[in-house]
């Protein structure tokens, strides 16, 4: 019987593998370049996709890895949206800056997982450094600690979780992750704006609270929280007998990029003994800029926050973070499995993350900030982001300017939002509907044709484009370009329907 292993050569740690892994990744990267240098999308609708794709997934035998990669590039890579194209602007989708995928590729060969520490050394010890940092940068005090999650969604169901246990602790002296939740939950409430994230709704319904738990407060004119609308919620709540716990403050909403006023709401939430939870997964990554950091006063008076790094901070997804102030919170959800966290290895000083995660099995995302701080600087991050800043407001001065658009709103950090304004001979079709109409043909053109991924928003119920700005290397130019052939497409479209 043969008994040397199977796969020889297919893995790592041979000369076979190792020769095969760099004719792999070679192909991998020839691949992802050549799908780069093809414009922001091909165009292929989804029917189209789904007949290309008509292929059998699960083989019963394979083909050669290097063709199986280069197959890929062709049909795959060829037809994904390239977030580095200057005119891929629909979305939080950043283009992923070069350190961070050298890291992607190191992170996930070696496969660290970073619940415990036999199994992620050096990466354990370099998450905890990072962490500390990142609780520094935010202002927090030497009590925090934190983990880095796959993303704002993660970030902000946890901090919401250890919002409502606390509270369940303190006020009925009852563990919820032992005992569940008092009959009295259902008078829990979370105030968030409603131009905050829908999370906030998705975490109150997964925590058992339901999305009616969530008070959607006010905006002002700005889409920022108003803190007297708060005032006037929490005395209504008050008088209703409800029982709110936790106040979400967005920094960085995801249309407007609007920053609540923290200071102020940090003030209420003192006030009314309710966790403060900063949604900073957009926004937070202003906390790397000198010339902007300003706009997050307040958030160092936060119990939590959410921030992602695969938004305004560049890195490959999935790659955020959740930072607590006082770690001592982490209790709240305590657990030992003798197999990851044994209590001797606490004893010993060793630490092995998987109490501070709601993930087990969890990707060393932290080497992928690492490596761009090491190799950028904090300063050369920043000069990213607020290149990015001054181009929205560029183009927001361009919207301005021009008749045949509308601005919504003046963007805070690089989201701009407006509409195509269909011309005055057809004012008889000016109504509401024919606007919108316009305004979604107009993307759905763009990317059908490949020339731009532009993004759809709503605004009090109507149809508006939405350009976000996230790539540092896209110019004024290339969306004022942008900005004719939606102009174009949006008179193409007027005069099909007039003809
Ligand atoms: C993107 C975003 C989220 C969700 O985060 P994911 O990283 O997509 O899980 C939550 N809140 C805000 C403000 C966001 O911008």
């Amino acid at each position: 019987m043969d008994t040397s292993p199977p796969g020889v050569g297919t893995f790592l740690g041979t000369g076979a593998g190792s020769a095969t892994y760099r004719e792999a990744m070679d192909a991998a990267v020839d691949a992802v370049l050549d799908a780069s240098a093809s414009g922001p999308y091909s165009g292929e609708t989804y029917d189209e996709l789904e007949d290309e794709f008509d292929v059998d997934t699960l083989p019963d035998t394979g083909s050669d890895l290097t063709h199986v990669v280069e197959w890929v590039g062709e049909h795959v890579l060829a037809n994904s949206v390239v977030t580095s194209d200057p005119t891929c602007v629909a979305h939080l989708q950043c283009p992923t800056a070069i350190p961070g995928l050298a890291a992607e590729a190191m992170l996930t060969a070696l496969n660290q997982s970073m619940d415990s520490w036999d199994q992620s050394p050096a990466a354990t010890v370099v998450e905890e450094s990072m962490v500390e940092e990142l609780c520094s940068l935010f202002g927090l005090p030497n009590a925090a600690d934190g983990v880095f999650t796959s993303g704002g969604t993660a970030s902000n169901l946890l901090g919401l979780l250890l919002a409502r246990d606390r509270y369940v602790t303190e006020t009925f002296g009852q563990r919820v992750q032992d005992e569940g939740l008092p009959p009295e939950a259902s008078d829990l409430r979370i105030l968030c704006s409603d131009a905050g994230h829908f999370t906030a709704q998705q975490s109150a319904a997964v925590l058992g609270l339901g999305e009616d738990a969530v008070v959607s407060v006010p905006t002002d004119d700005d889409y920022r929280m108003d803190p007297e609308a708060l005032d006037a919620e929490l005395a209504r709540l008050d008088d209703e007998g409800k029982r709110p716990f936790a106040l979400v403050a967005t920094a960085g909403t995801t249309d407007f990029g609007s920053v609540d006023p923290l200071s102020a709401l940090a003030d209420r939430a003192a006030e009314h003994d309710l966790w403060f939870h900063v949604d900073a997964a957009y926004g937070g990554a202003l906390a790397v800029s000198d010339r902007h950091r300003e706009m997050l006063a307040g958030v160092s008076r936060a119990d939590s926050v959410s921030l992602d790094f695969h938004k305004l901070l560049y890195q490959p997804i999935s790659c955020g973070a959740f930072l607590l102030r006082d770690g001592s919170h982490y209790d709240l959800i305590d657990r030992n499995a003798s197999y990851l966290n044994p209590e001797a290895d606490e004893e010993a000083g060793v630490s092995n993350l998987v109490g501070k995660s709601l993930a087990t099995t969890r990707r060393f995302d932290a080497l992928k900030p690492f490596v761009t701080f090491q190799t950028l600087g904090r300063e050369g991050v920043a000069e990213l982001v607020d290149y990015t800043l001054q181009l929205a407001d560029d183009v927001a001065e361009l919207v301005e300017r021009d008749p045949a658009l509308e601005l919504a709103a003046d963007p805070t950090l690089n989201a701009v939002v407006f509409r195509y304004r269909p011309s005055q001979q057809h004012s008889d079709r000016e109504t509401s509907e024919w606007v919108d109409t316009v305004n979604r043909r107009i993307r759905d053109h763009l990317l059908e044709r490949g020339m731009g991924v532009v993004a759809r928003t709503e605004v009090d119920g109507d149809a508006y484009l939405k350009f976000t700005l996230l790539n540092p290397q896209t110019t004024v130019d290339d969306v004022a370009d942008l900005l004719v052939s939606v102009k174009q497409y949006g008179a193409a479209i007027e005069s099909e329907v007039n003809e």
